[in-house]
């Protein structure tokens, strides 16, 4: 199956124009890299003749409801195990809305997903395991196709939780040869581990720029000064942004912008990964 995207461009401050791949717009909840990460993940389902998708996630998790969303709409059954209380929220509802059960563990039993899956699912022979954020070789497969037949870019950038669809770009750059630098903004904070996660992917770096002082406080927290930013540029551009991952990339390629880190006549590309159904968990730090 082909995932297809439009490119589009923005002008923002006294920058020149910059192109963004809008991986958002391929569907509302398979959005972005998820599906992307999703689609070998459940080829590989298939060929094993597996019925019911296990995964895991946090409450916000983008992953989550794009994997209730992907088997709805593909044939399986799923189960996701649920970090924390027992709570309710759009993503959450969108969730259960698709089929998907949900099951809340406490964090402690979280940290051990394969003896989640393991001690719950023992018996049931037709469960596939997802891990959190579908993190795996498929994934990152999926992740090296964002930018085949797209024009070639002197600066790629795309934010990182887990490093694996920026995995996915680089072996393309690096199995291409092409002449990009890939920088990549991490969303945790203490995001040196990036360089290493990417490396048991693919192996050439050279092209690797991690960025790891735009975290904003750290995973899924934010400052004033990055939801004046989001108002900012929605506003300005159009293009609708969240706080967790997408707004931390760009705030980061604008501010190297303003820095004057690139040349006149650069082209730029960045990565819209999705994830919008999360923002509207967000609202409340906008007032
Ligand atoms: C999950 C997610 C990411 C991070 O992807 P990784 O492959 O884990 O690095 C980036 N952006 C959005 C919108 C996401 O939902």
């Amino acid at each position: 199956m082909f995932i297809y995207s439009p490119v589009h461009t923005f002008t923002f401050g006294n920058l020149p124009p910059i192109s963004i791949k809008r991986d958002d717009l391929i569907d509302p909840y398979l959005s972005g890299n998820k599906w992307r990460k999703l689609k070998y993940i459940l080829e590989h389902a298939k060929q094993l003749k597996k019925s019911h998708l296990v995964t895991f996630g946090g409450a916000y998790s983008n992953h989550l409801l794009a994997t209730a969303a992907a088997a709805a709409r593909f044939g399986f059954t799923a189960t996701a195990f649920v970090r924390g209380e027992d709570i309710d929220n759009e993503v959450l509802f969108l969730c259960r809305l698709f089929g998907m059960e949900l099951r809340f563990v406490d964090r402690s039993s979280y940290s051990d997903k394969p003896f989640l899956f393991e001690h719950h699912f023992r018996n049931h022979a037709g469960a596939y395991f997802i891990d959190e954020g579908g993190a795996s070789e498929e994934a990152v497969k999926g992740c090296s196709e964002i930018l085949a037949g797209m024009a070639t870019y002197d600066h790629i950038f795309c934010a990182a939780g887990t490093g694996t669809t920026a995995a996915g770009i680089l072996r393309y750059l690096n199995a291409e040869n092409l002449d990009s630098k890939l920088h990549v903004v991490a969303a945790l904070k203490g995001g040196s581990f990036l360089r290493n996660e990417i490396e048991k992917y693919t192996c050439d770096l050279s092209r690797l720029h991690v960025h790891t002082d735009y975290h904003f406080g750290g995973y899924a927290k934010s400052t004033r000064e990055l939801t004046d930013f989001i108002k900012d540029f929605v506003r300005h551009t159009g293009i609708v942004i969240e706080p967790v991952y997408t707004a931390k990339m760009l705030y980061a390629l604008i501010d190297l912008g303003q820095k004057g880190y690139f040349k006149e006549d650069d082209r730029i590309l960045a990565i819209h990964t999705g994830g919008l159904i999360g923002l509207m968990g967000t609202k409340g730090r906008f007032s």
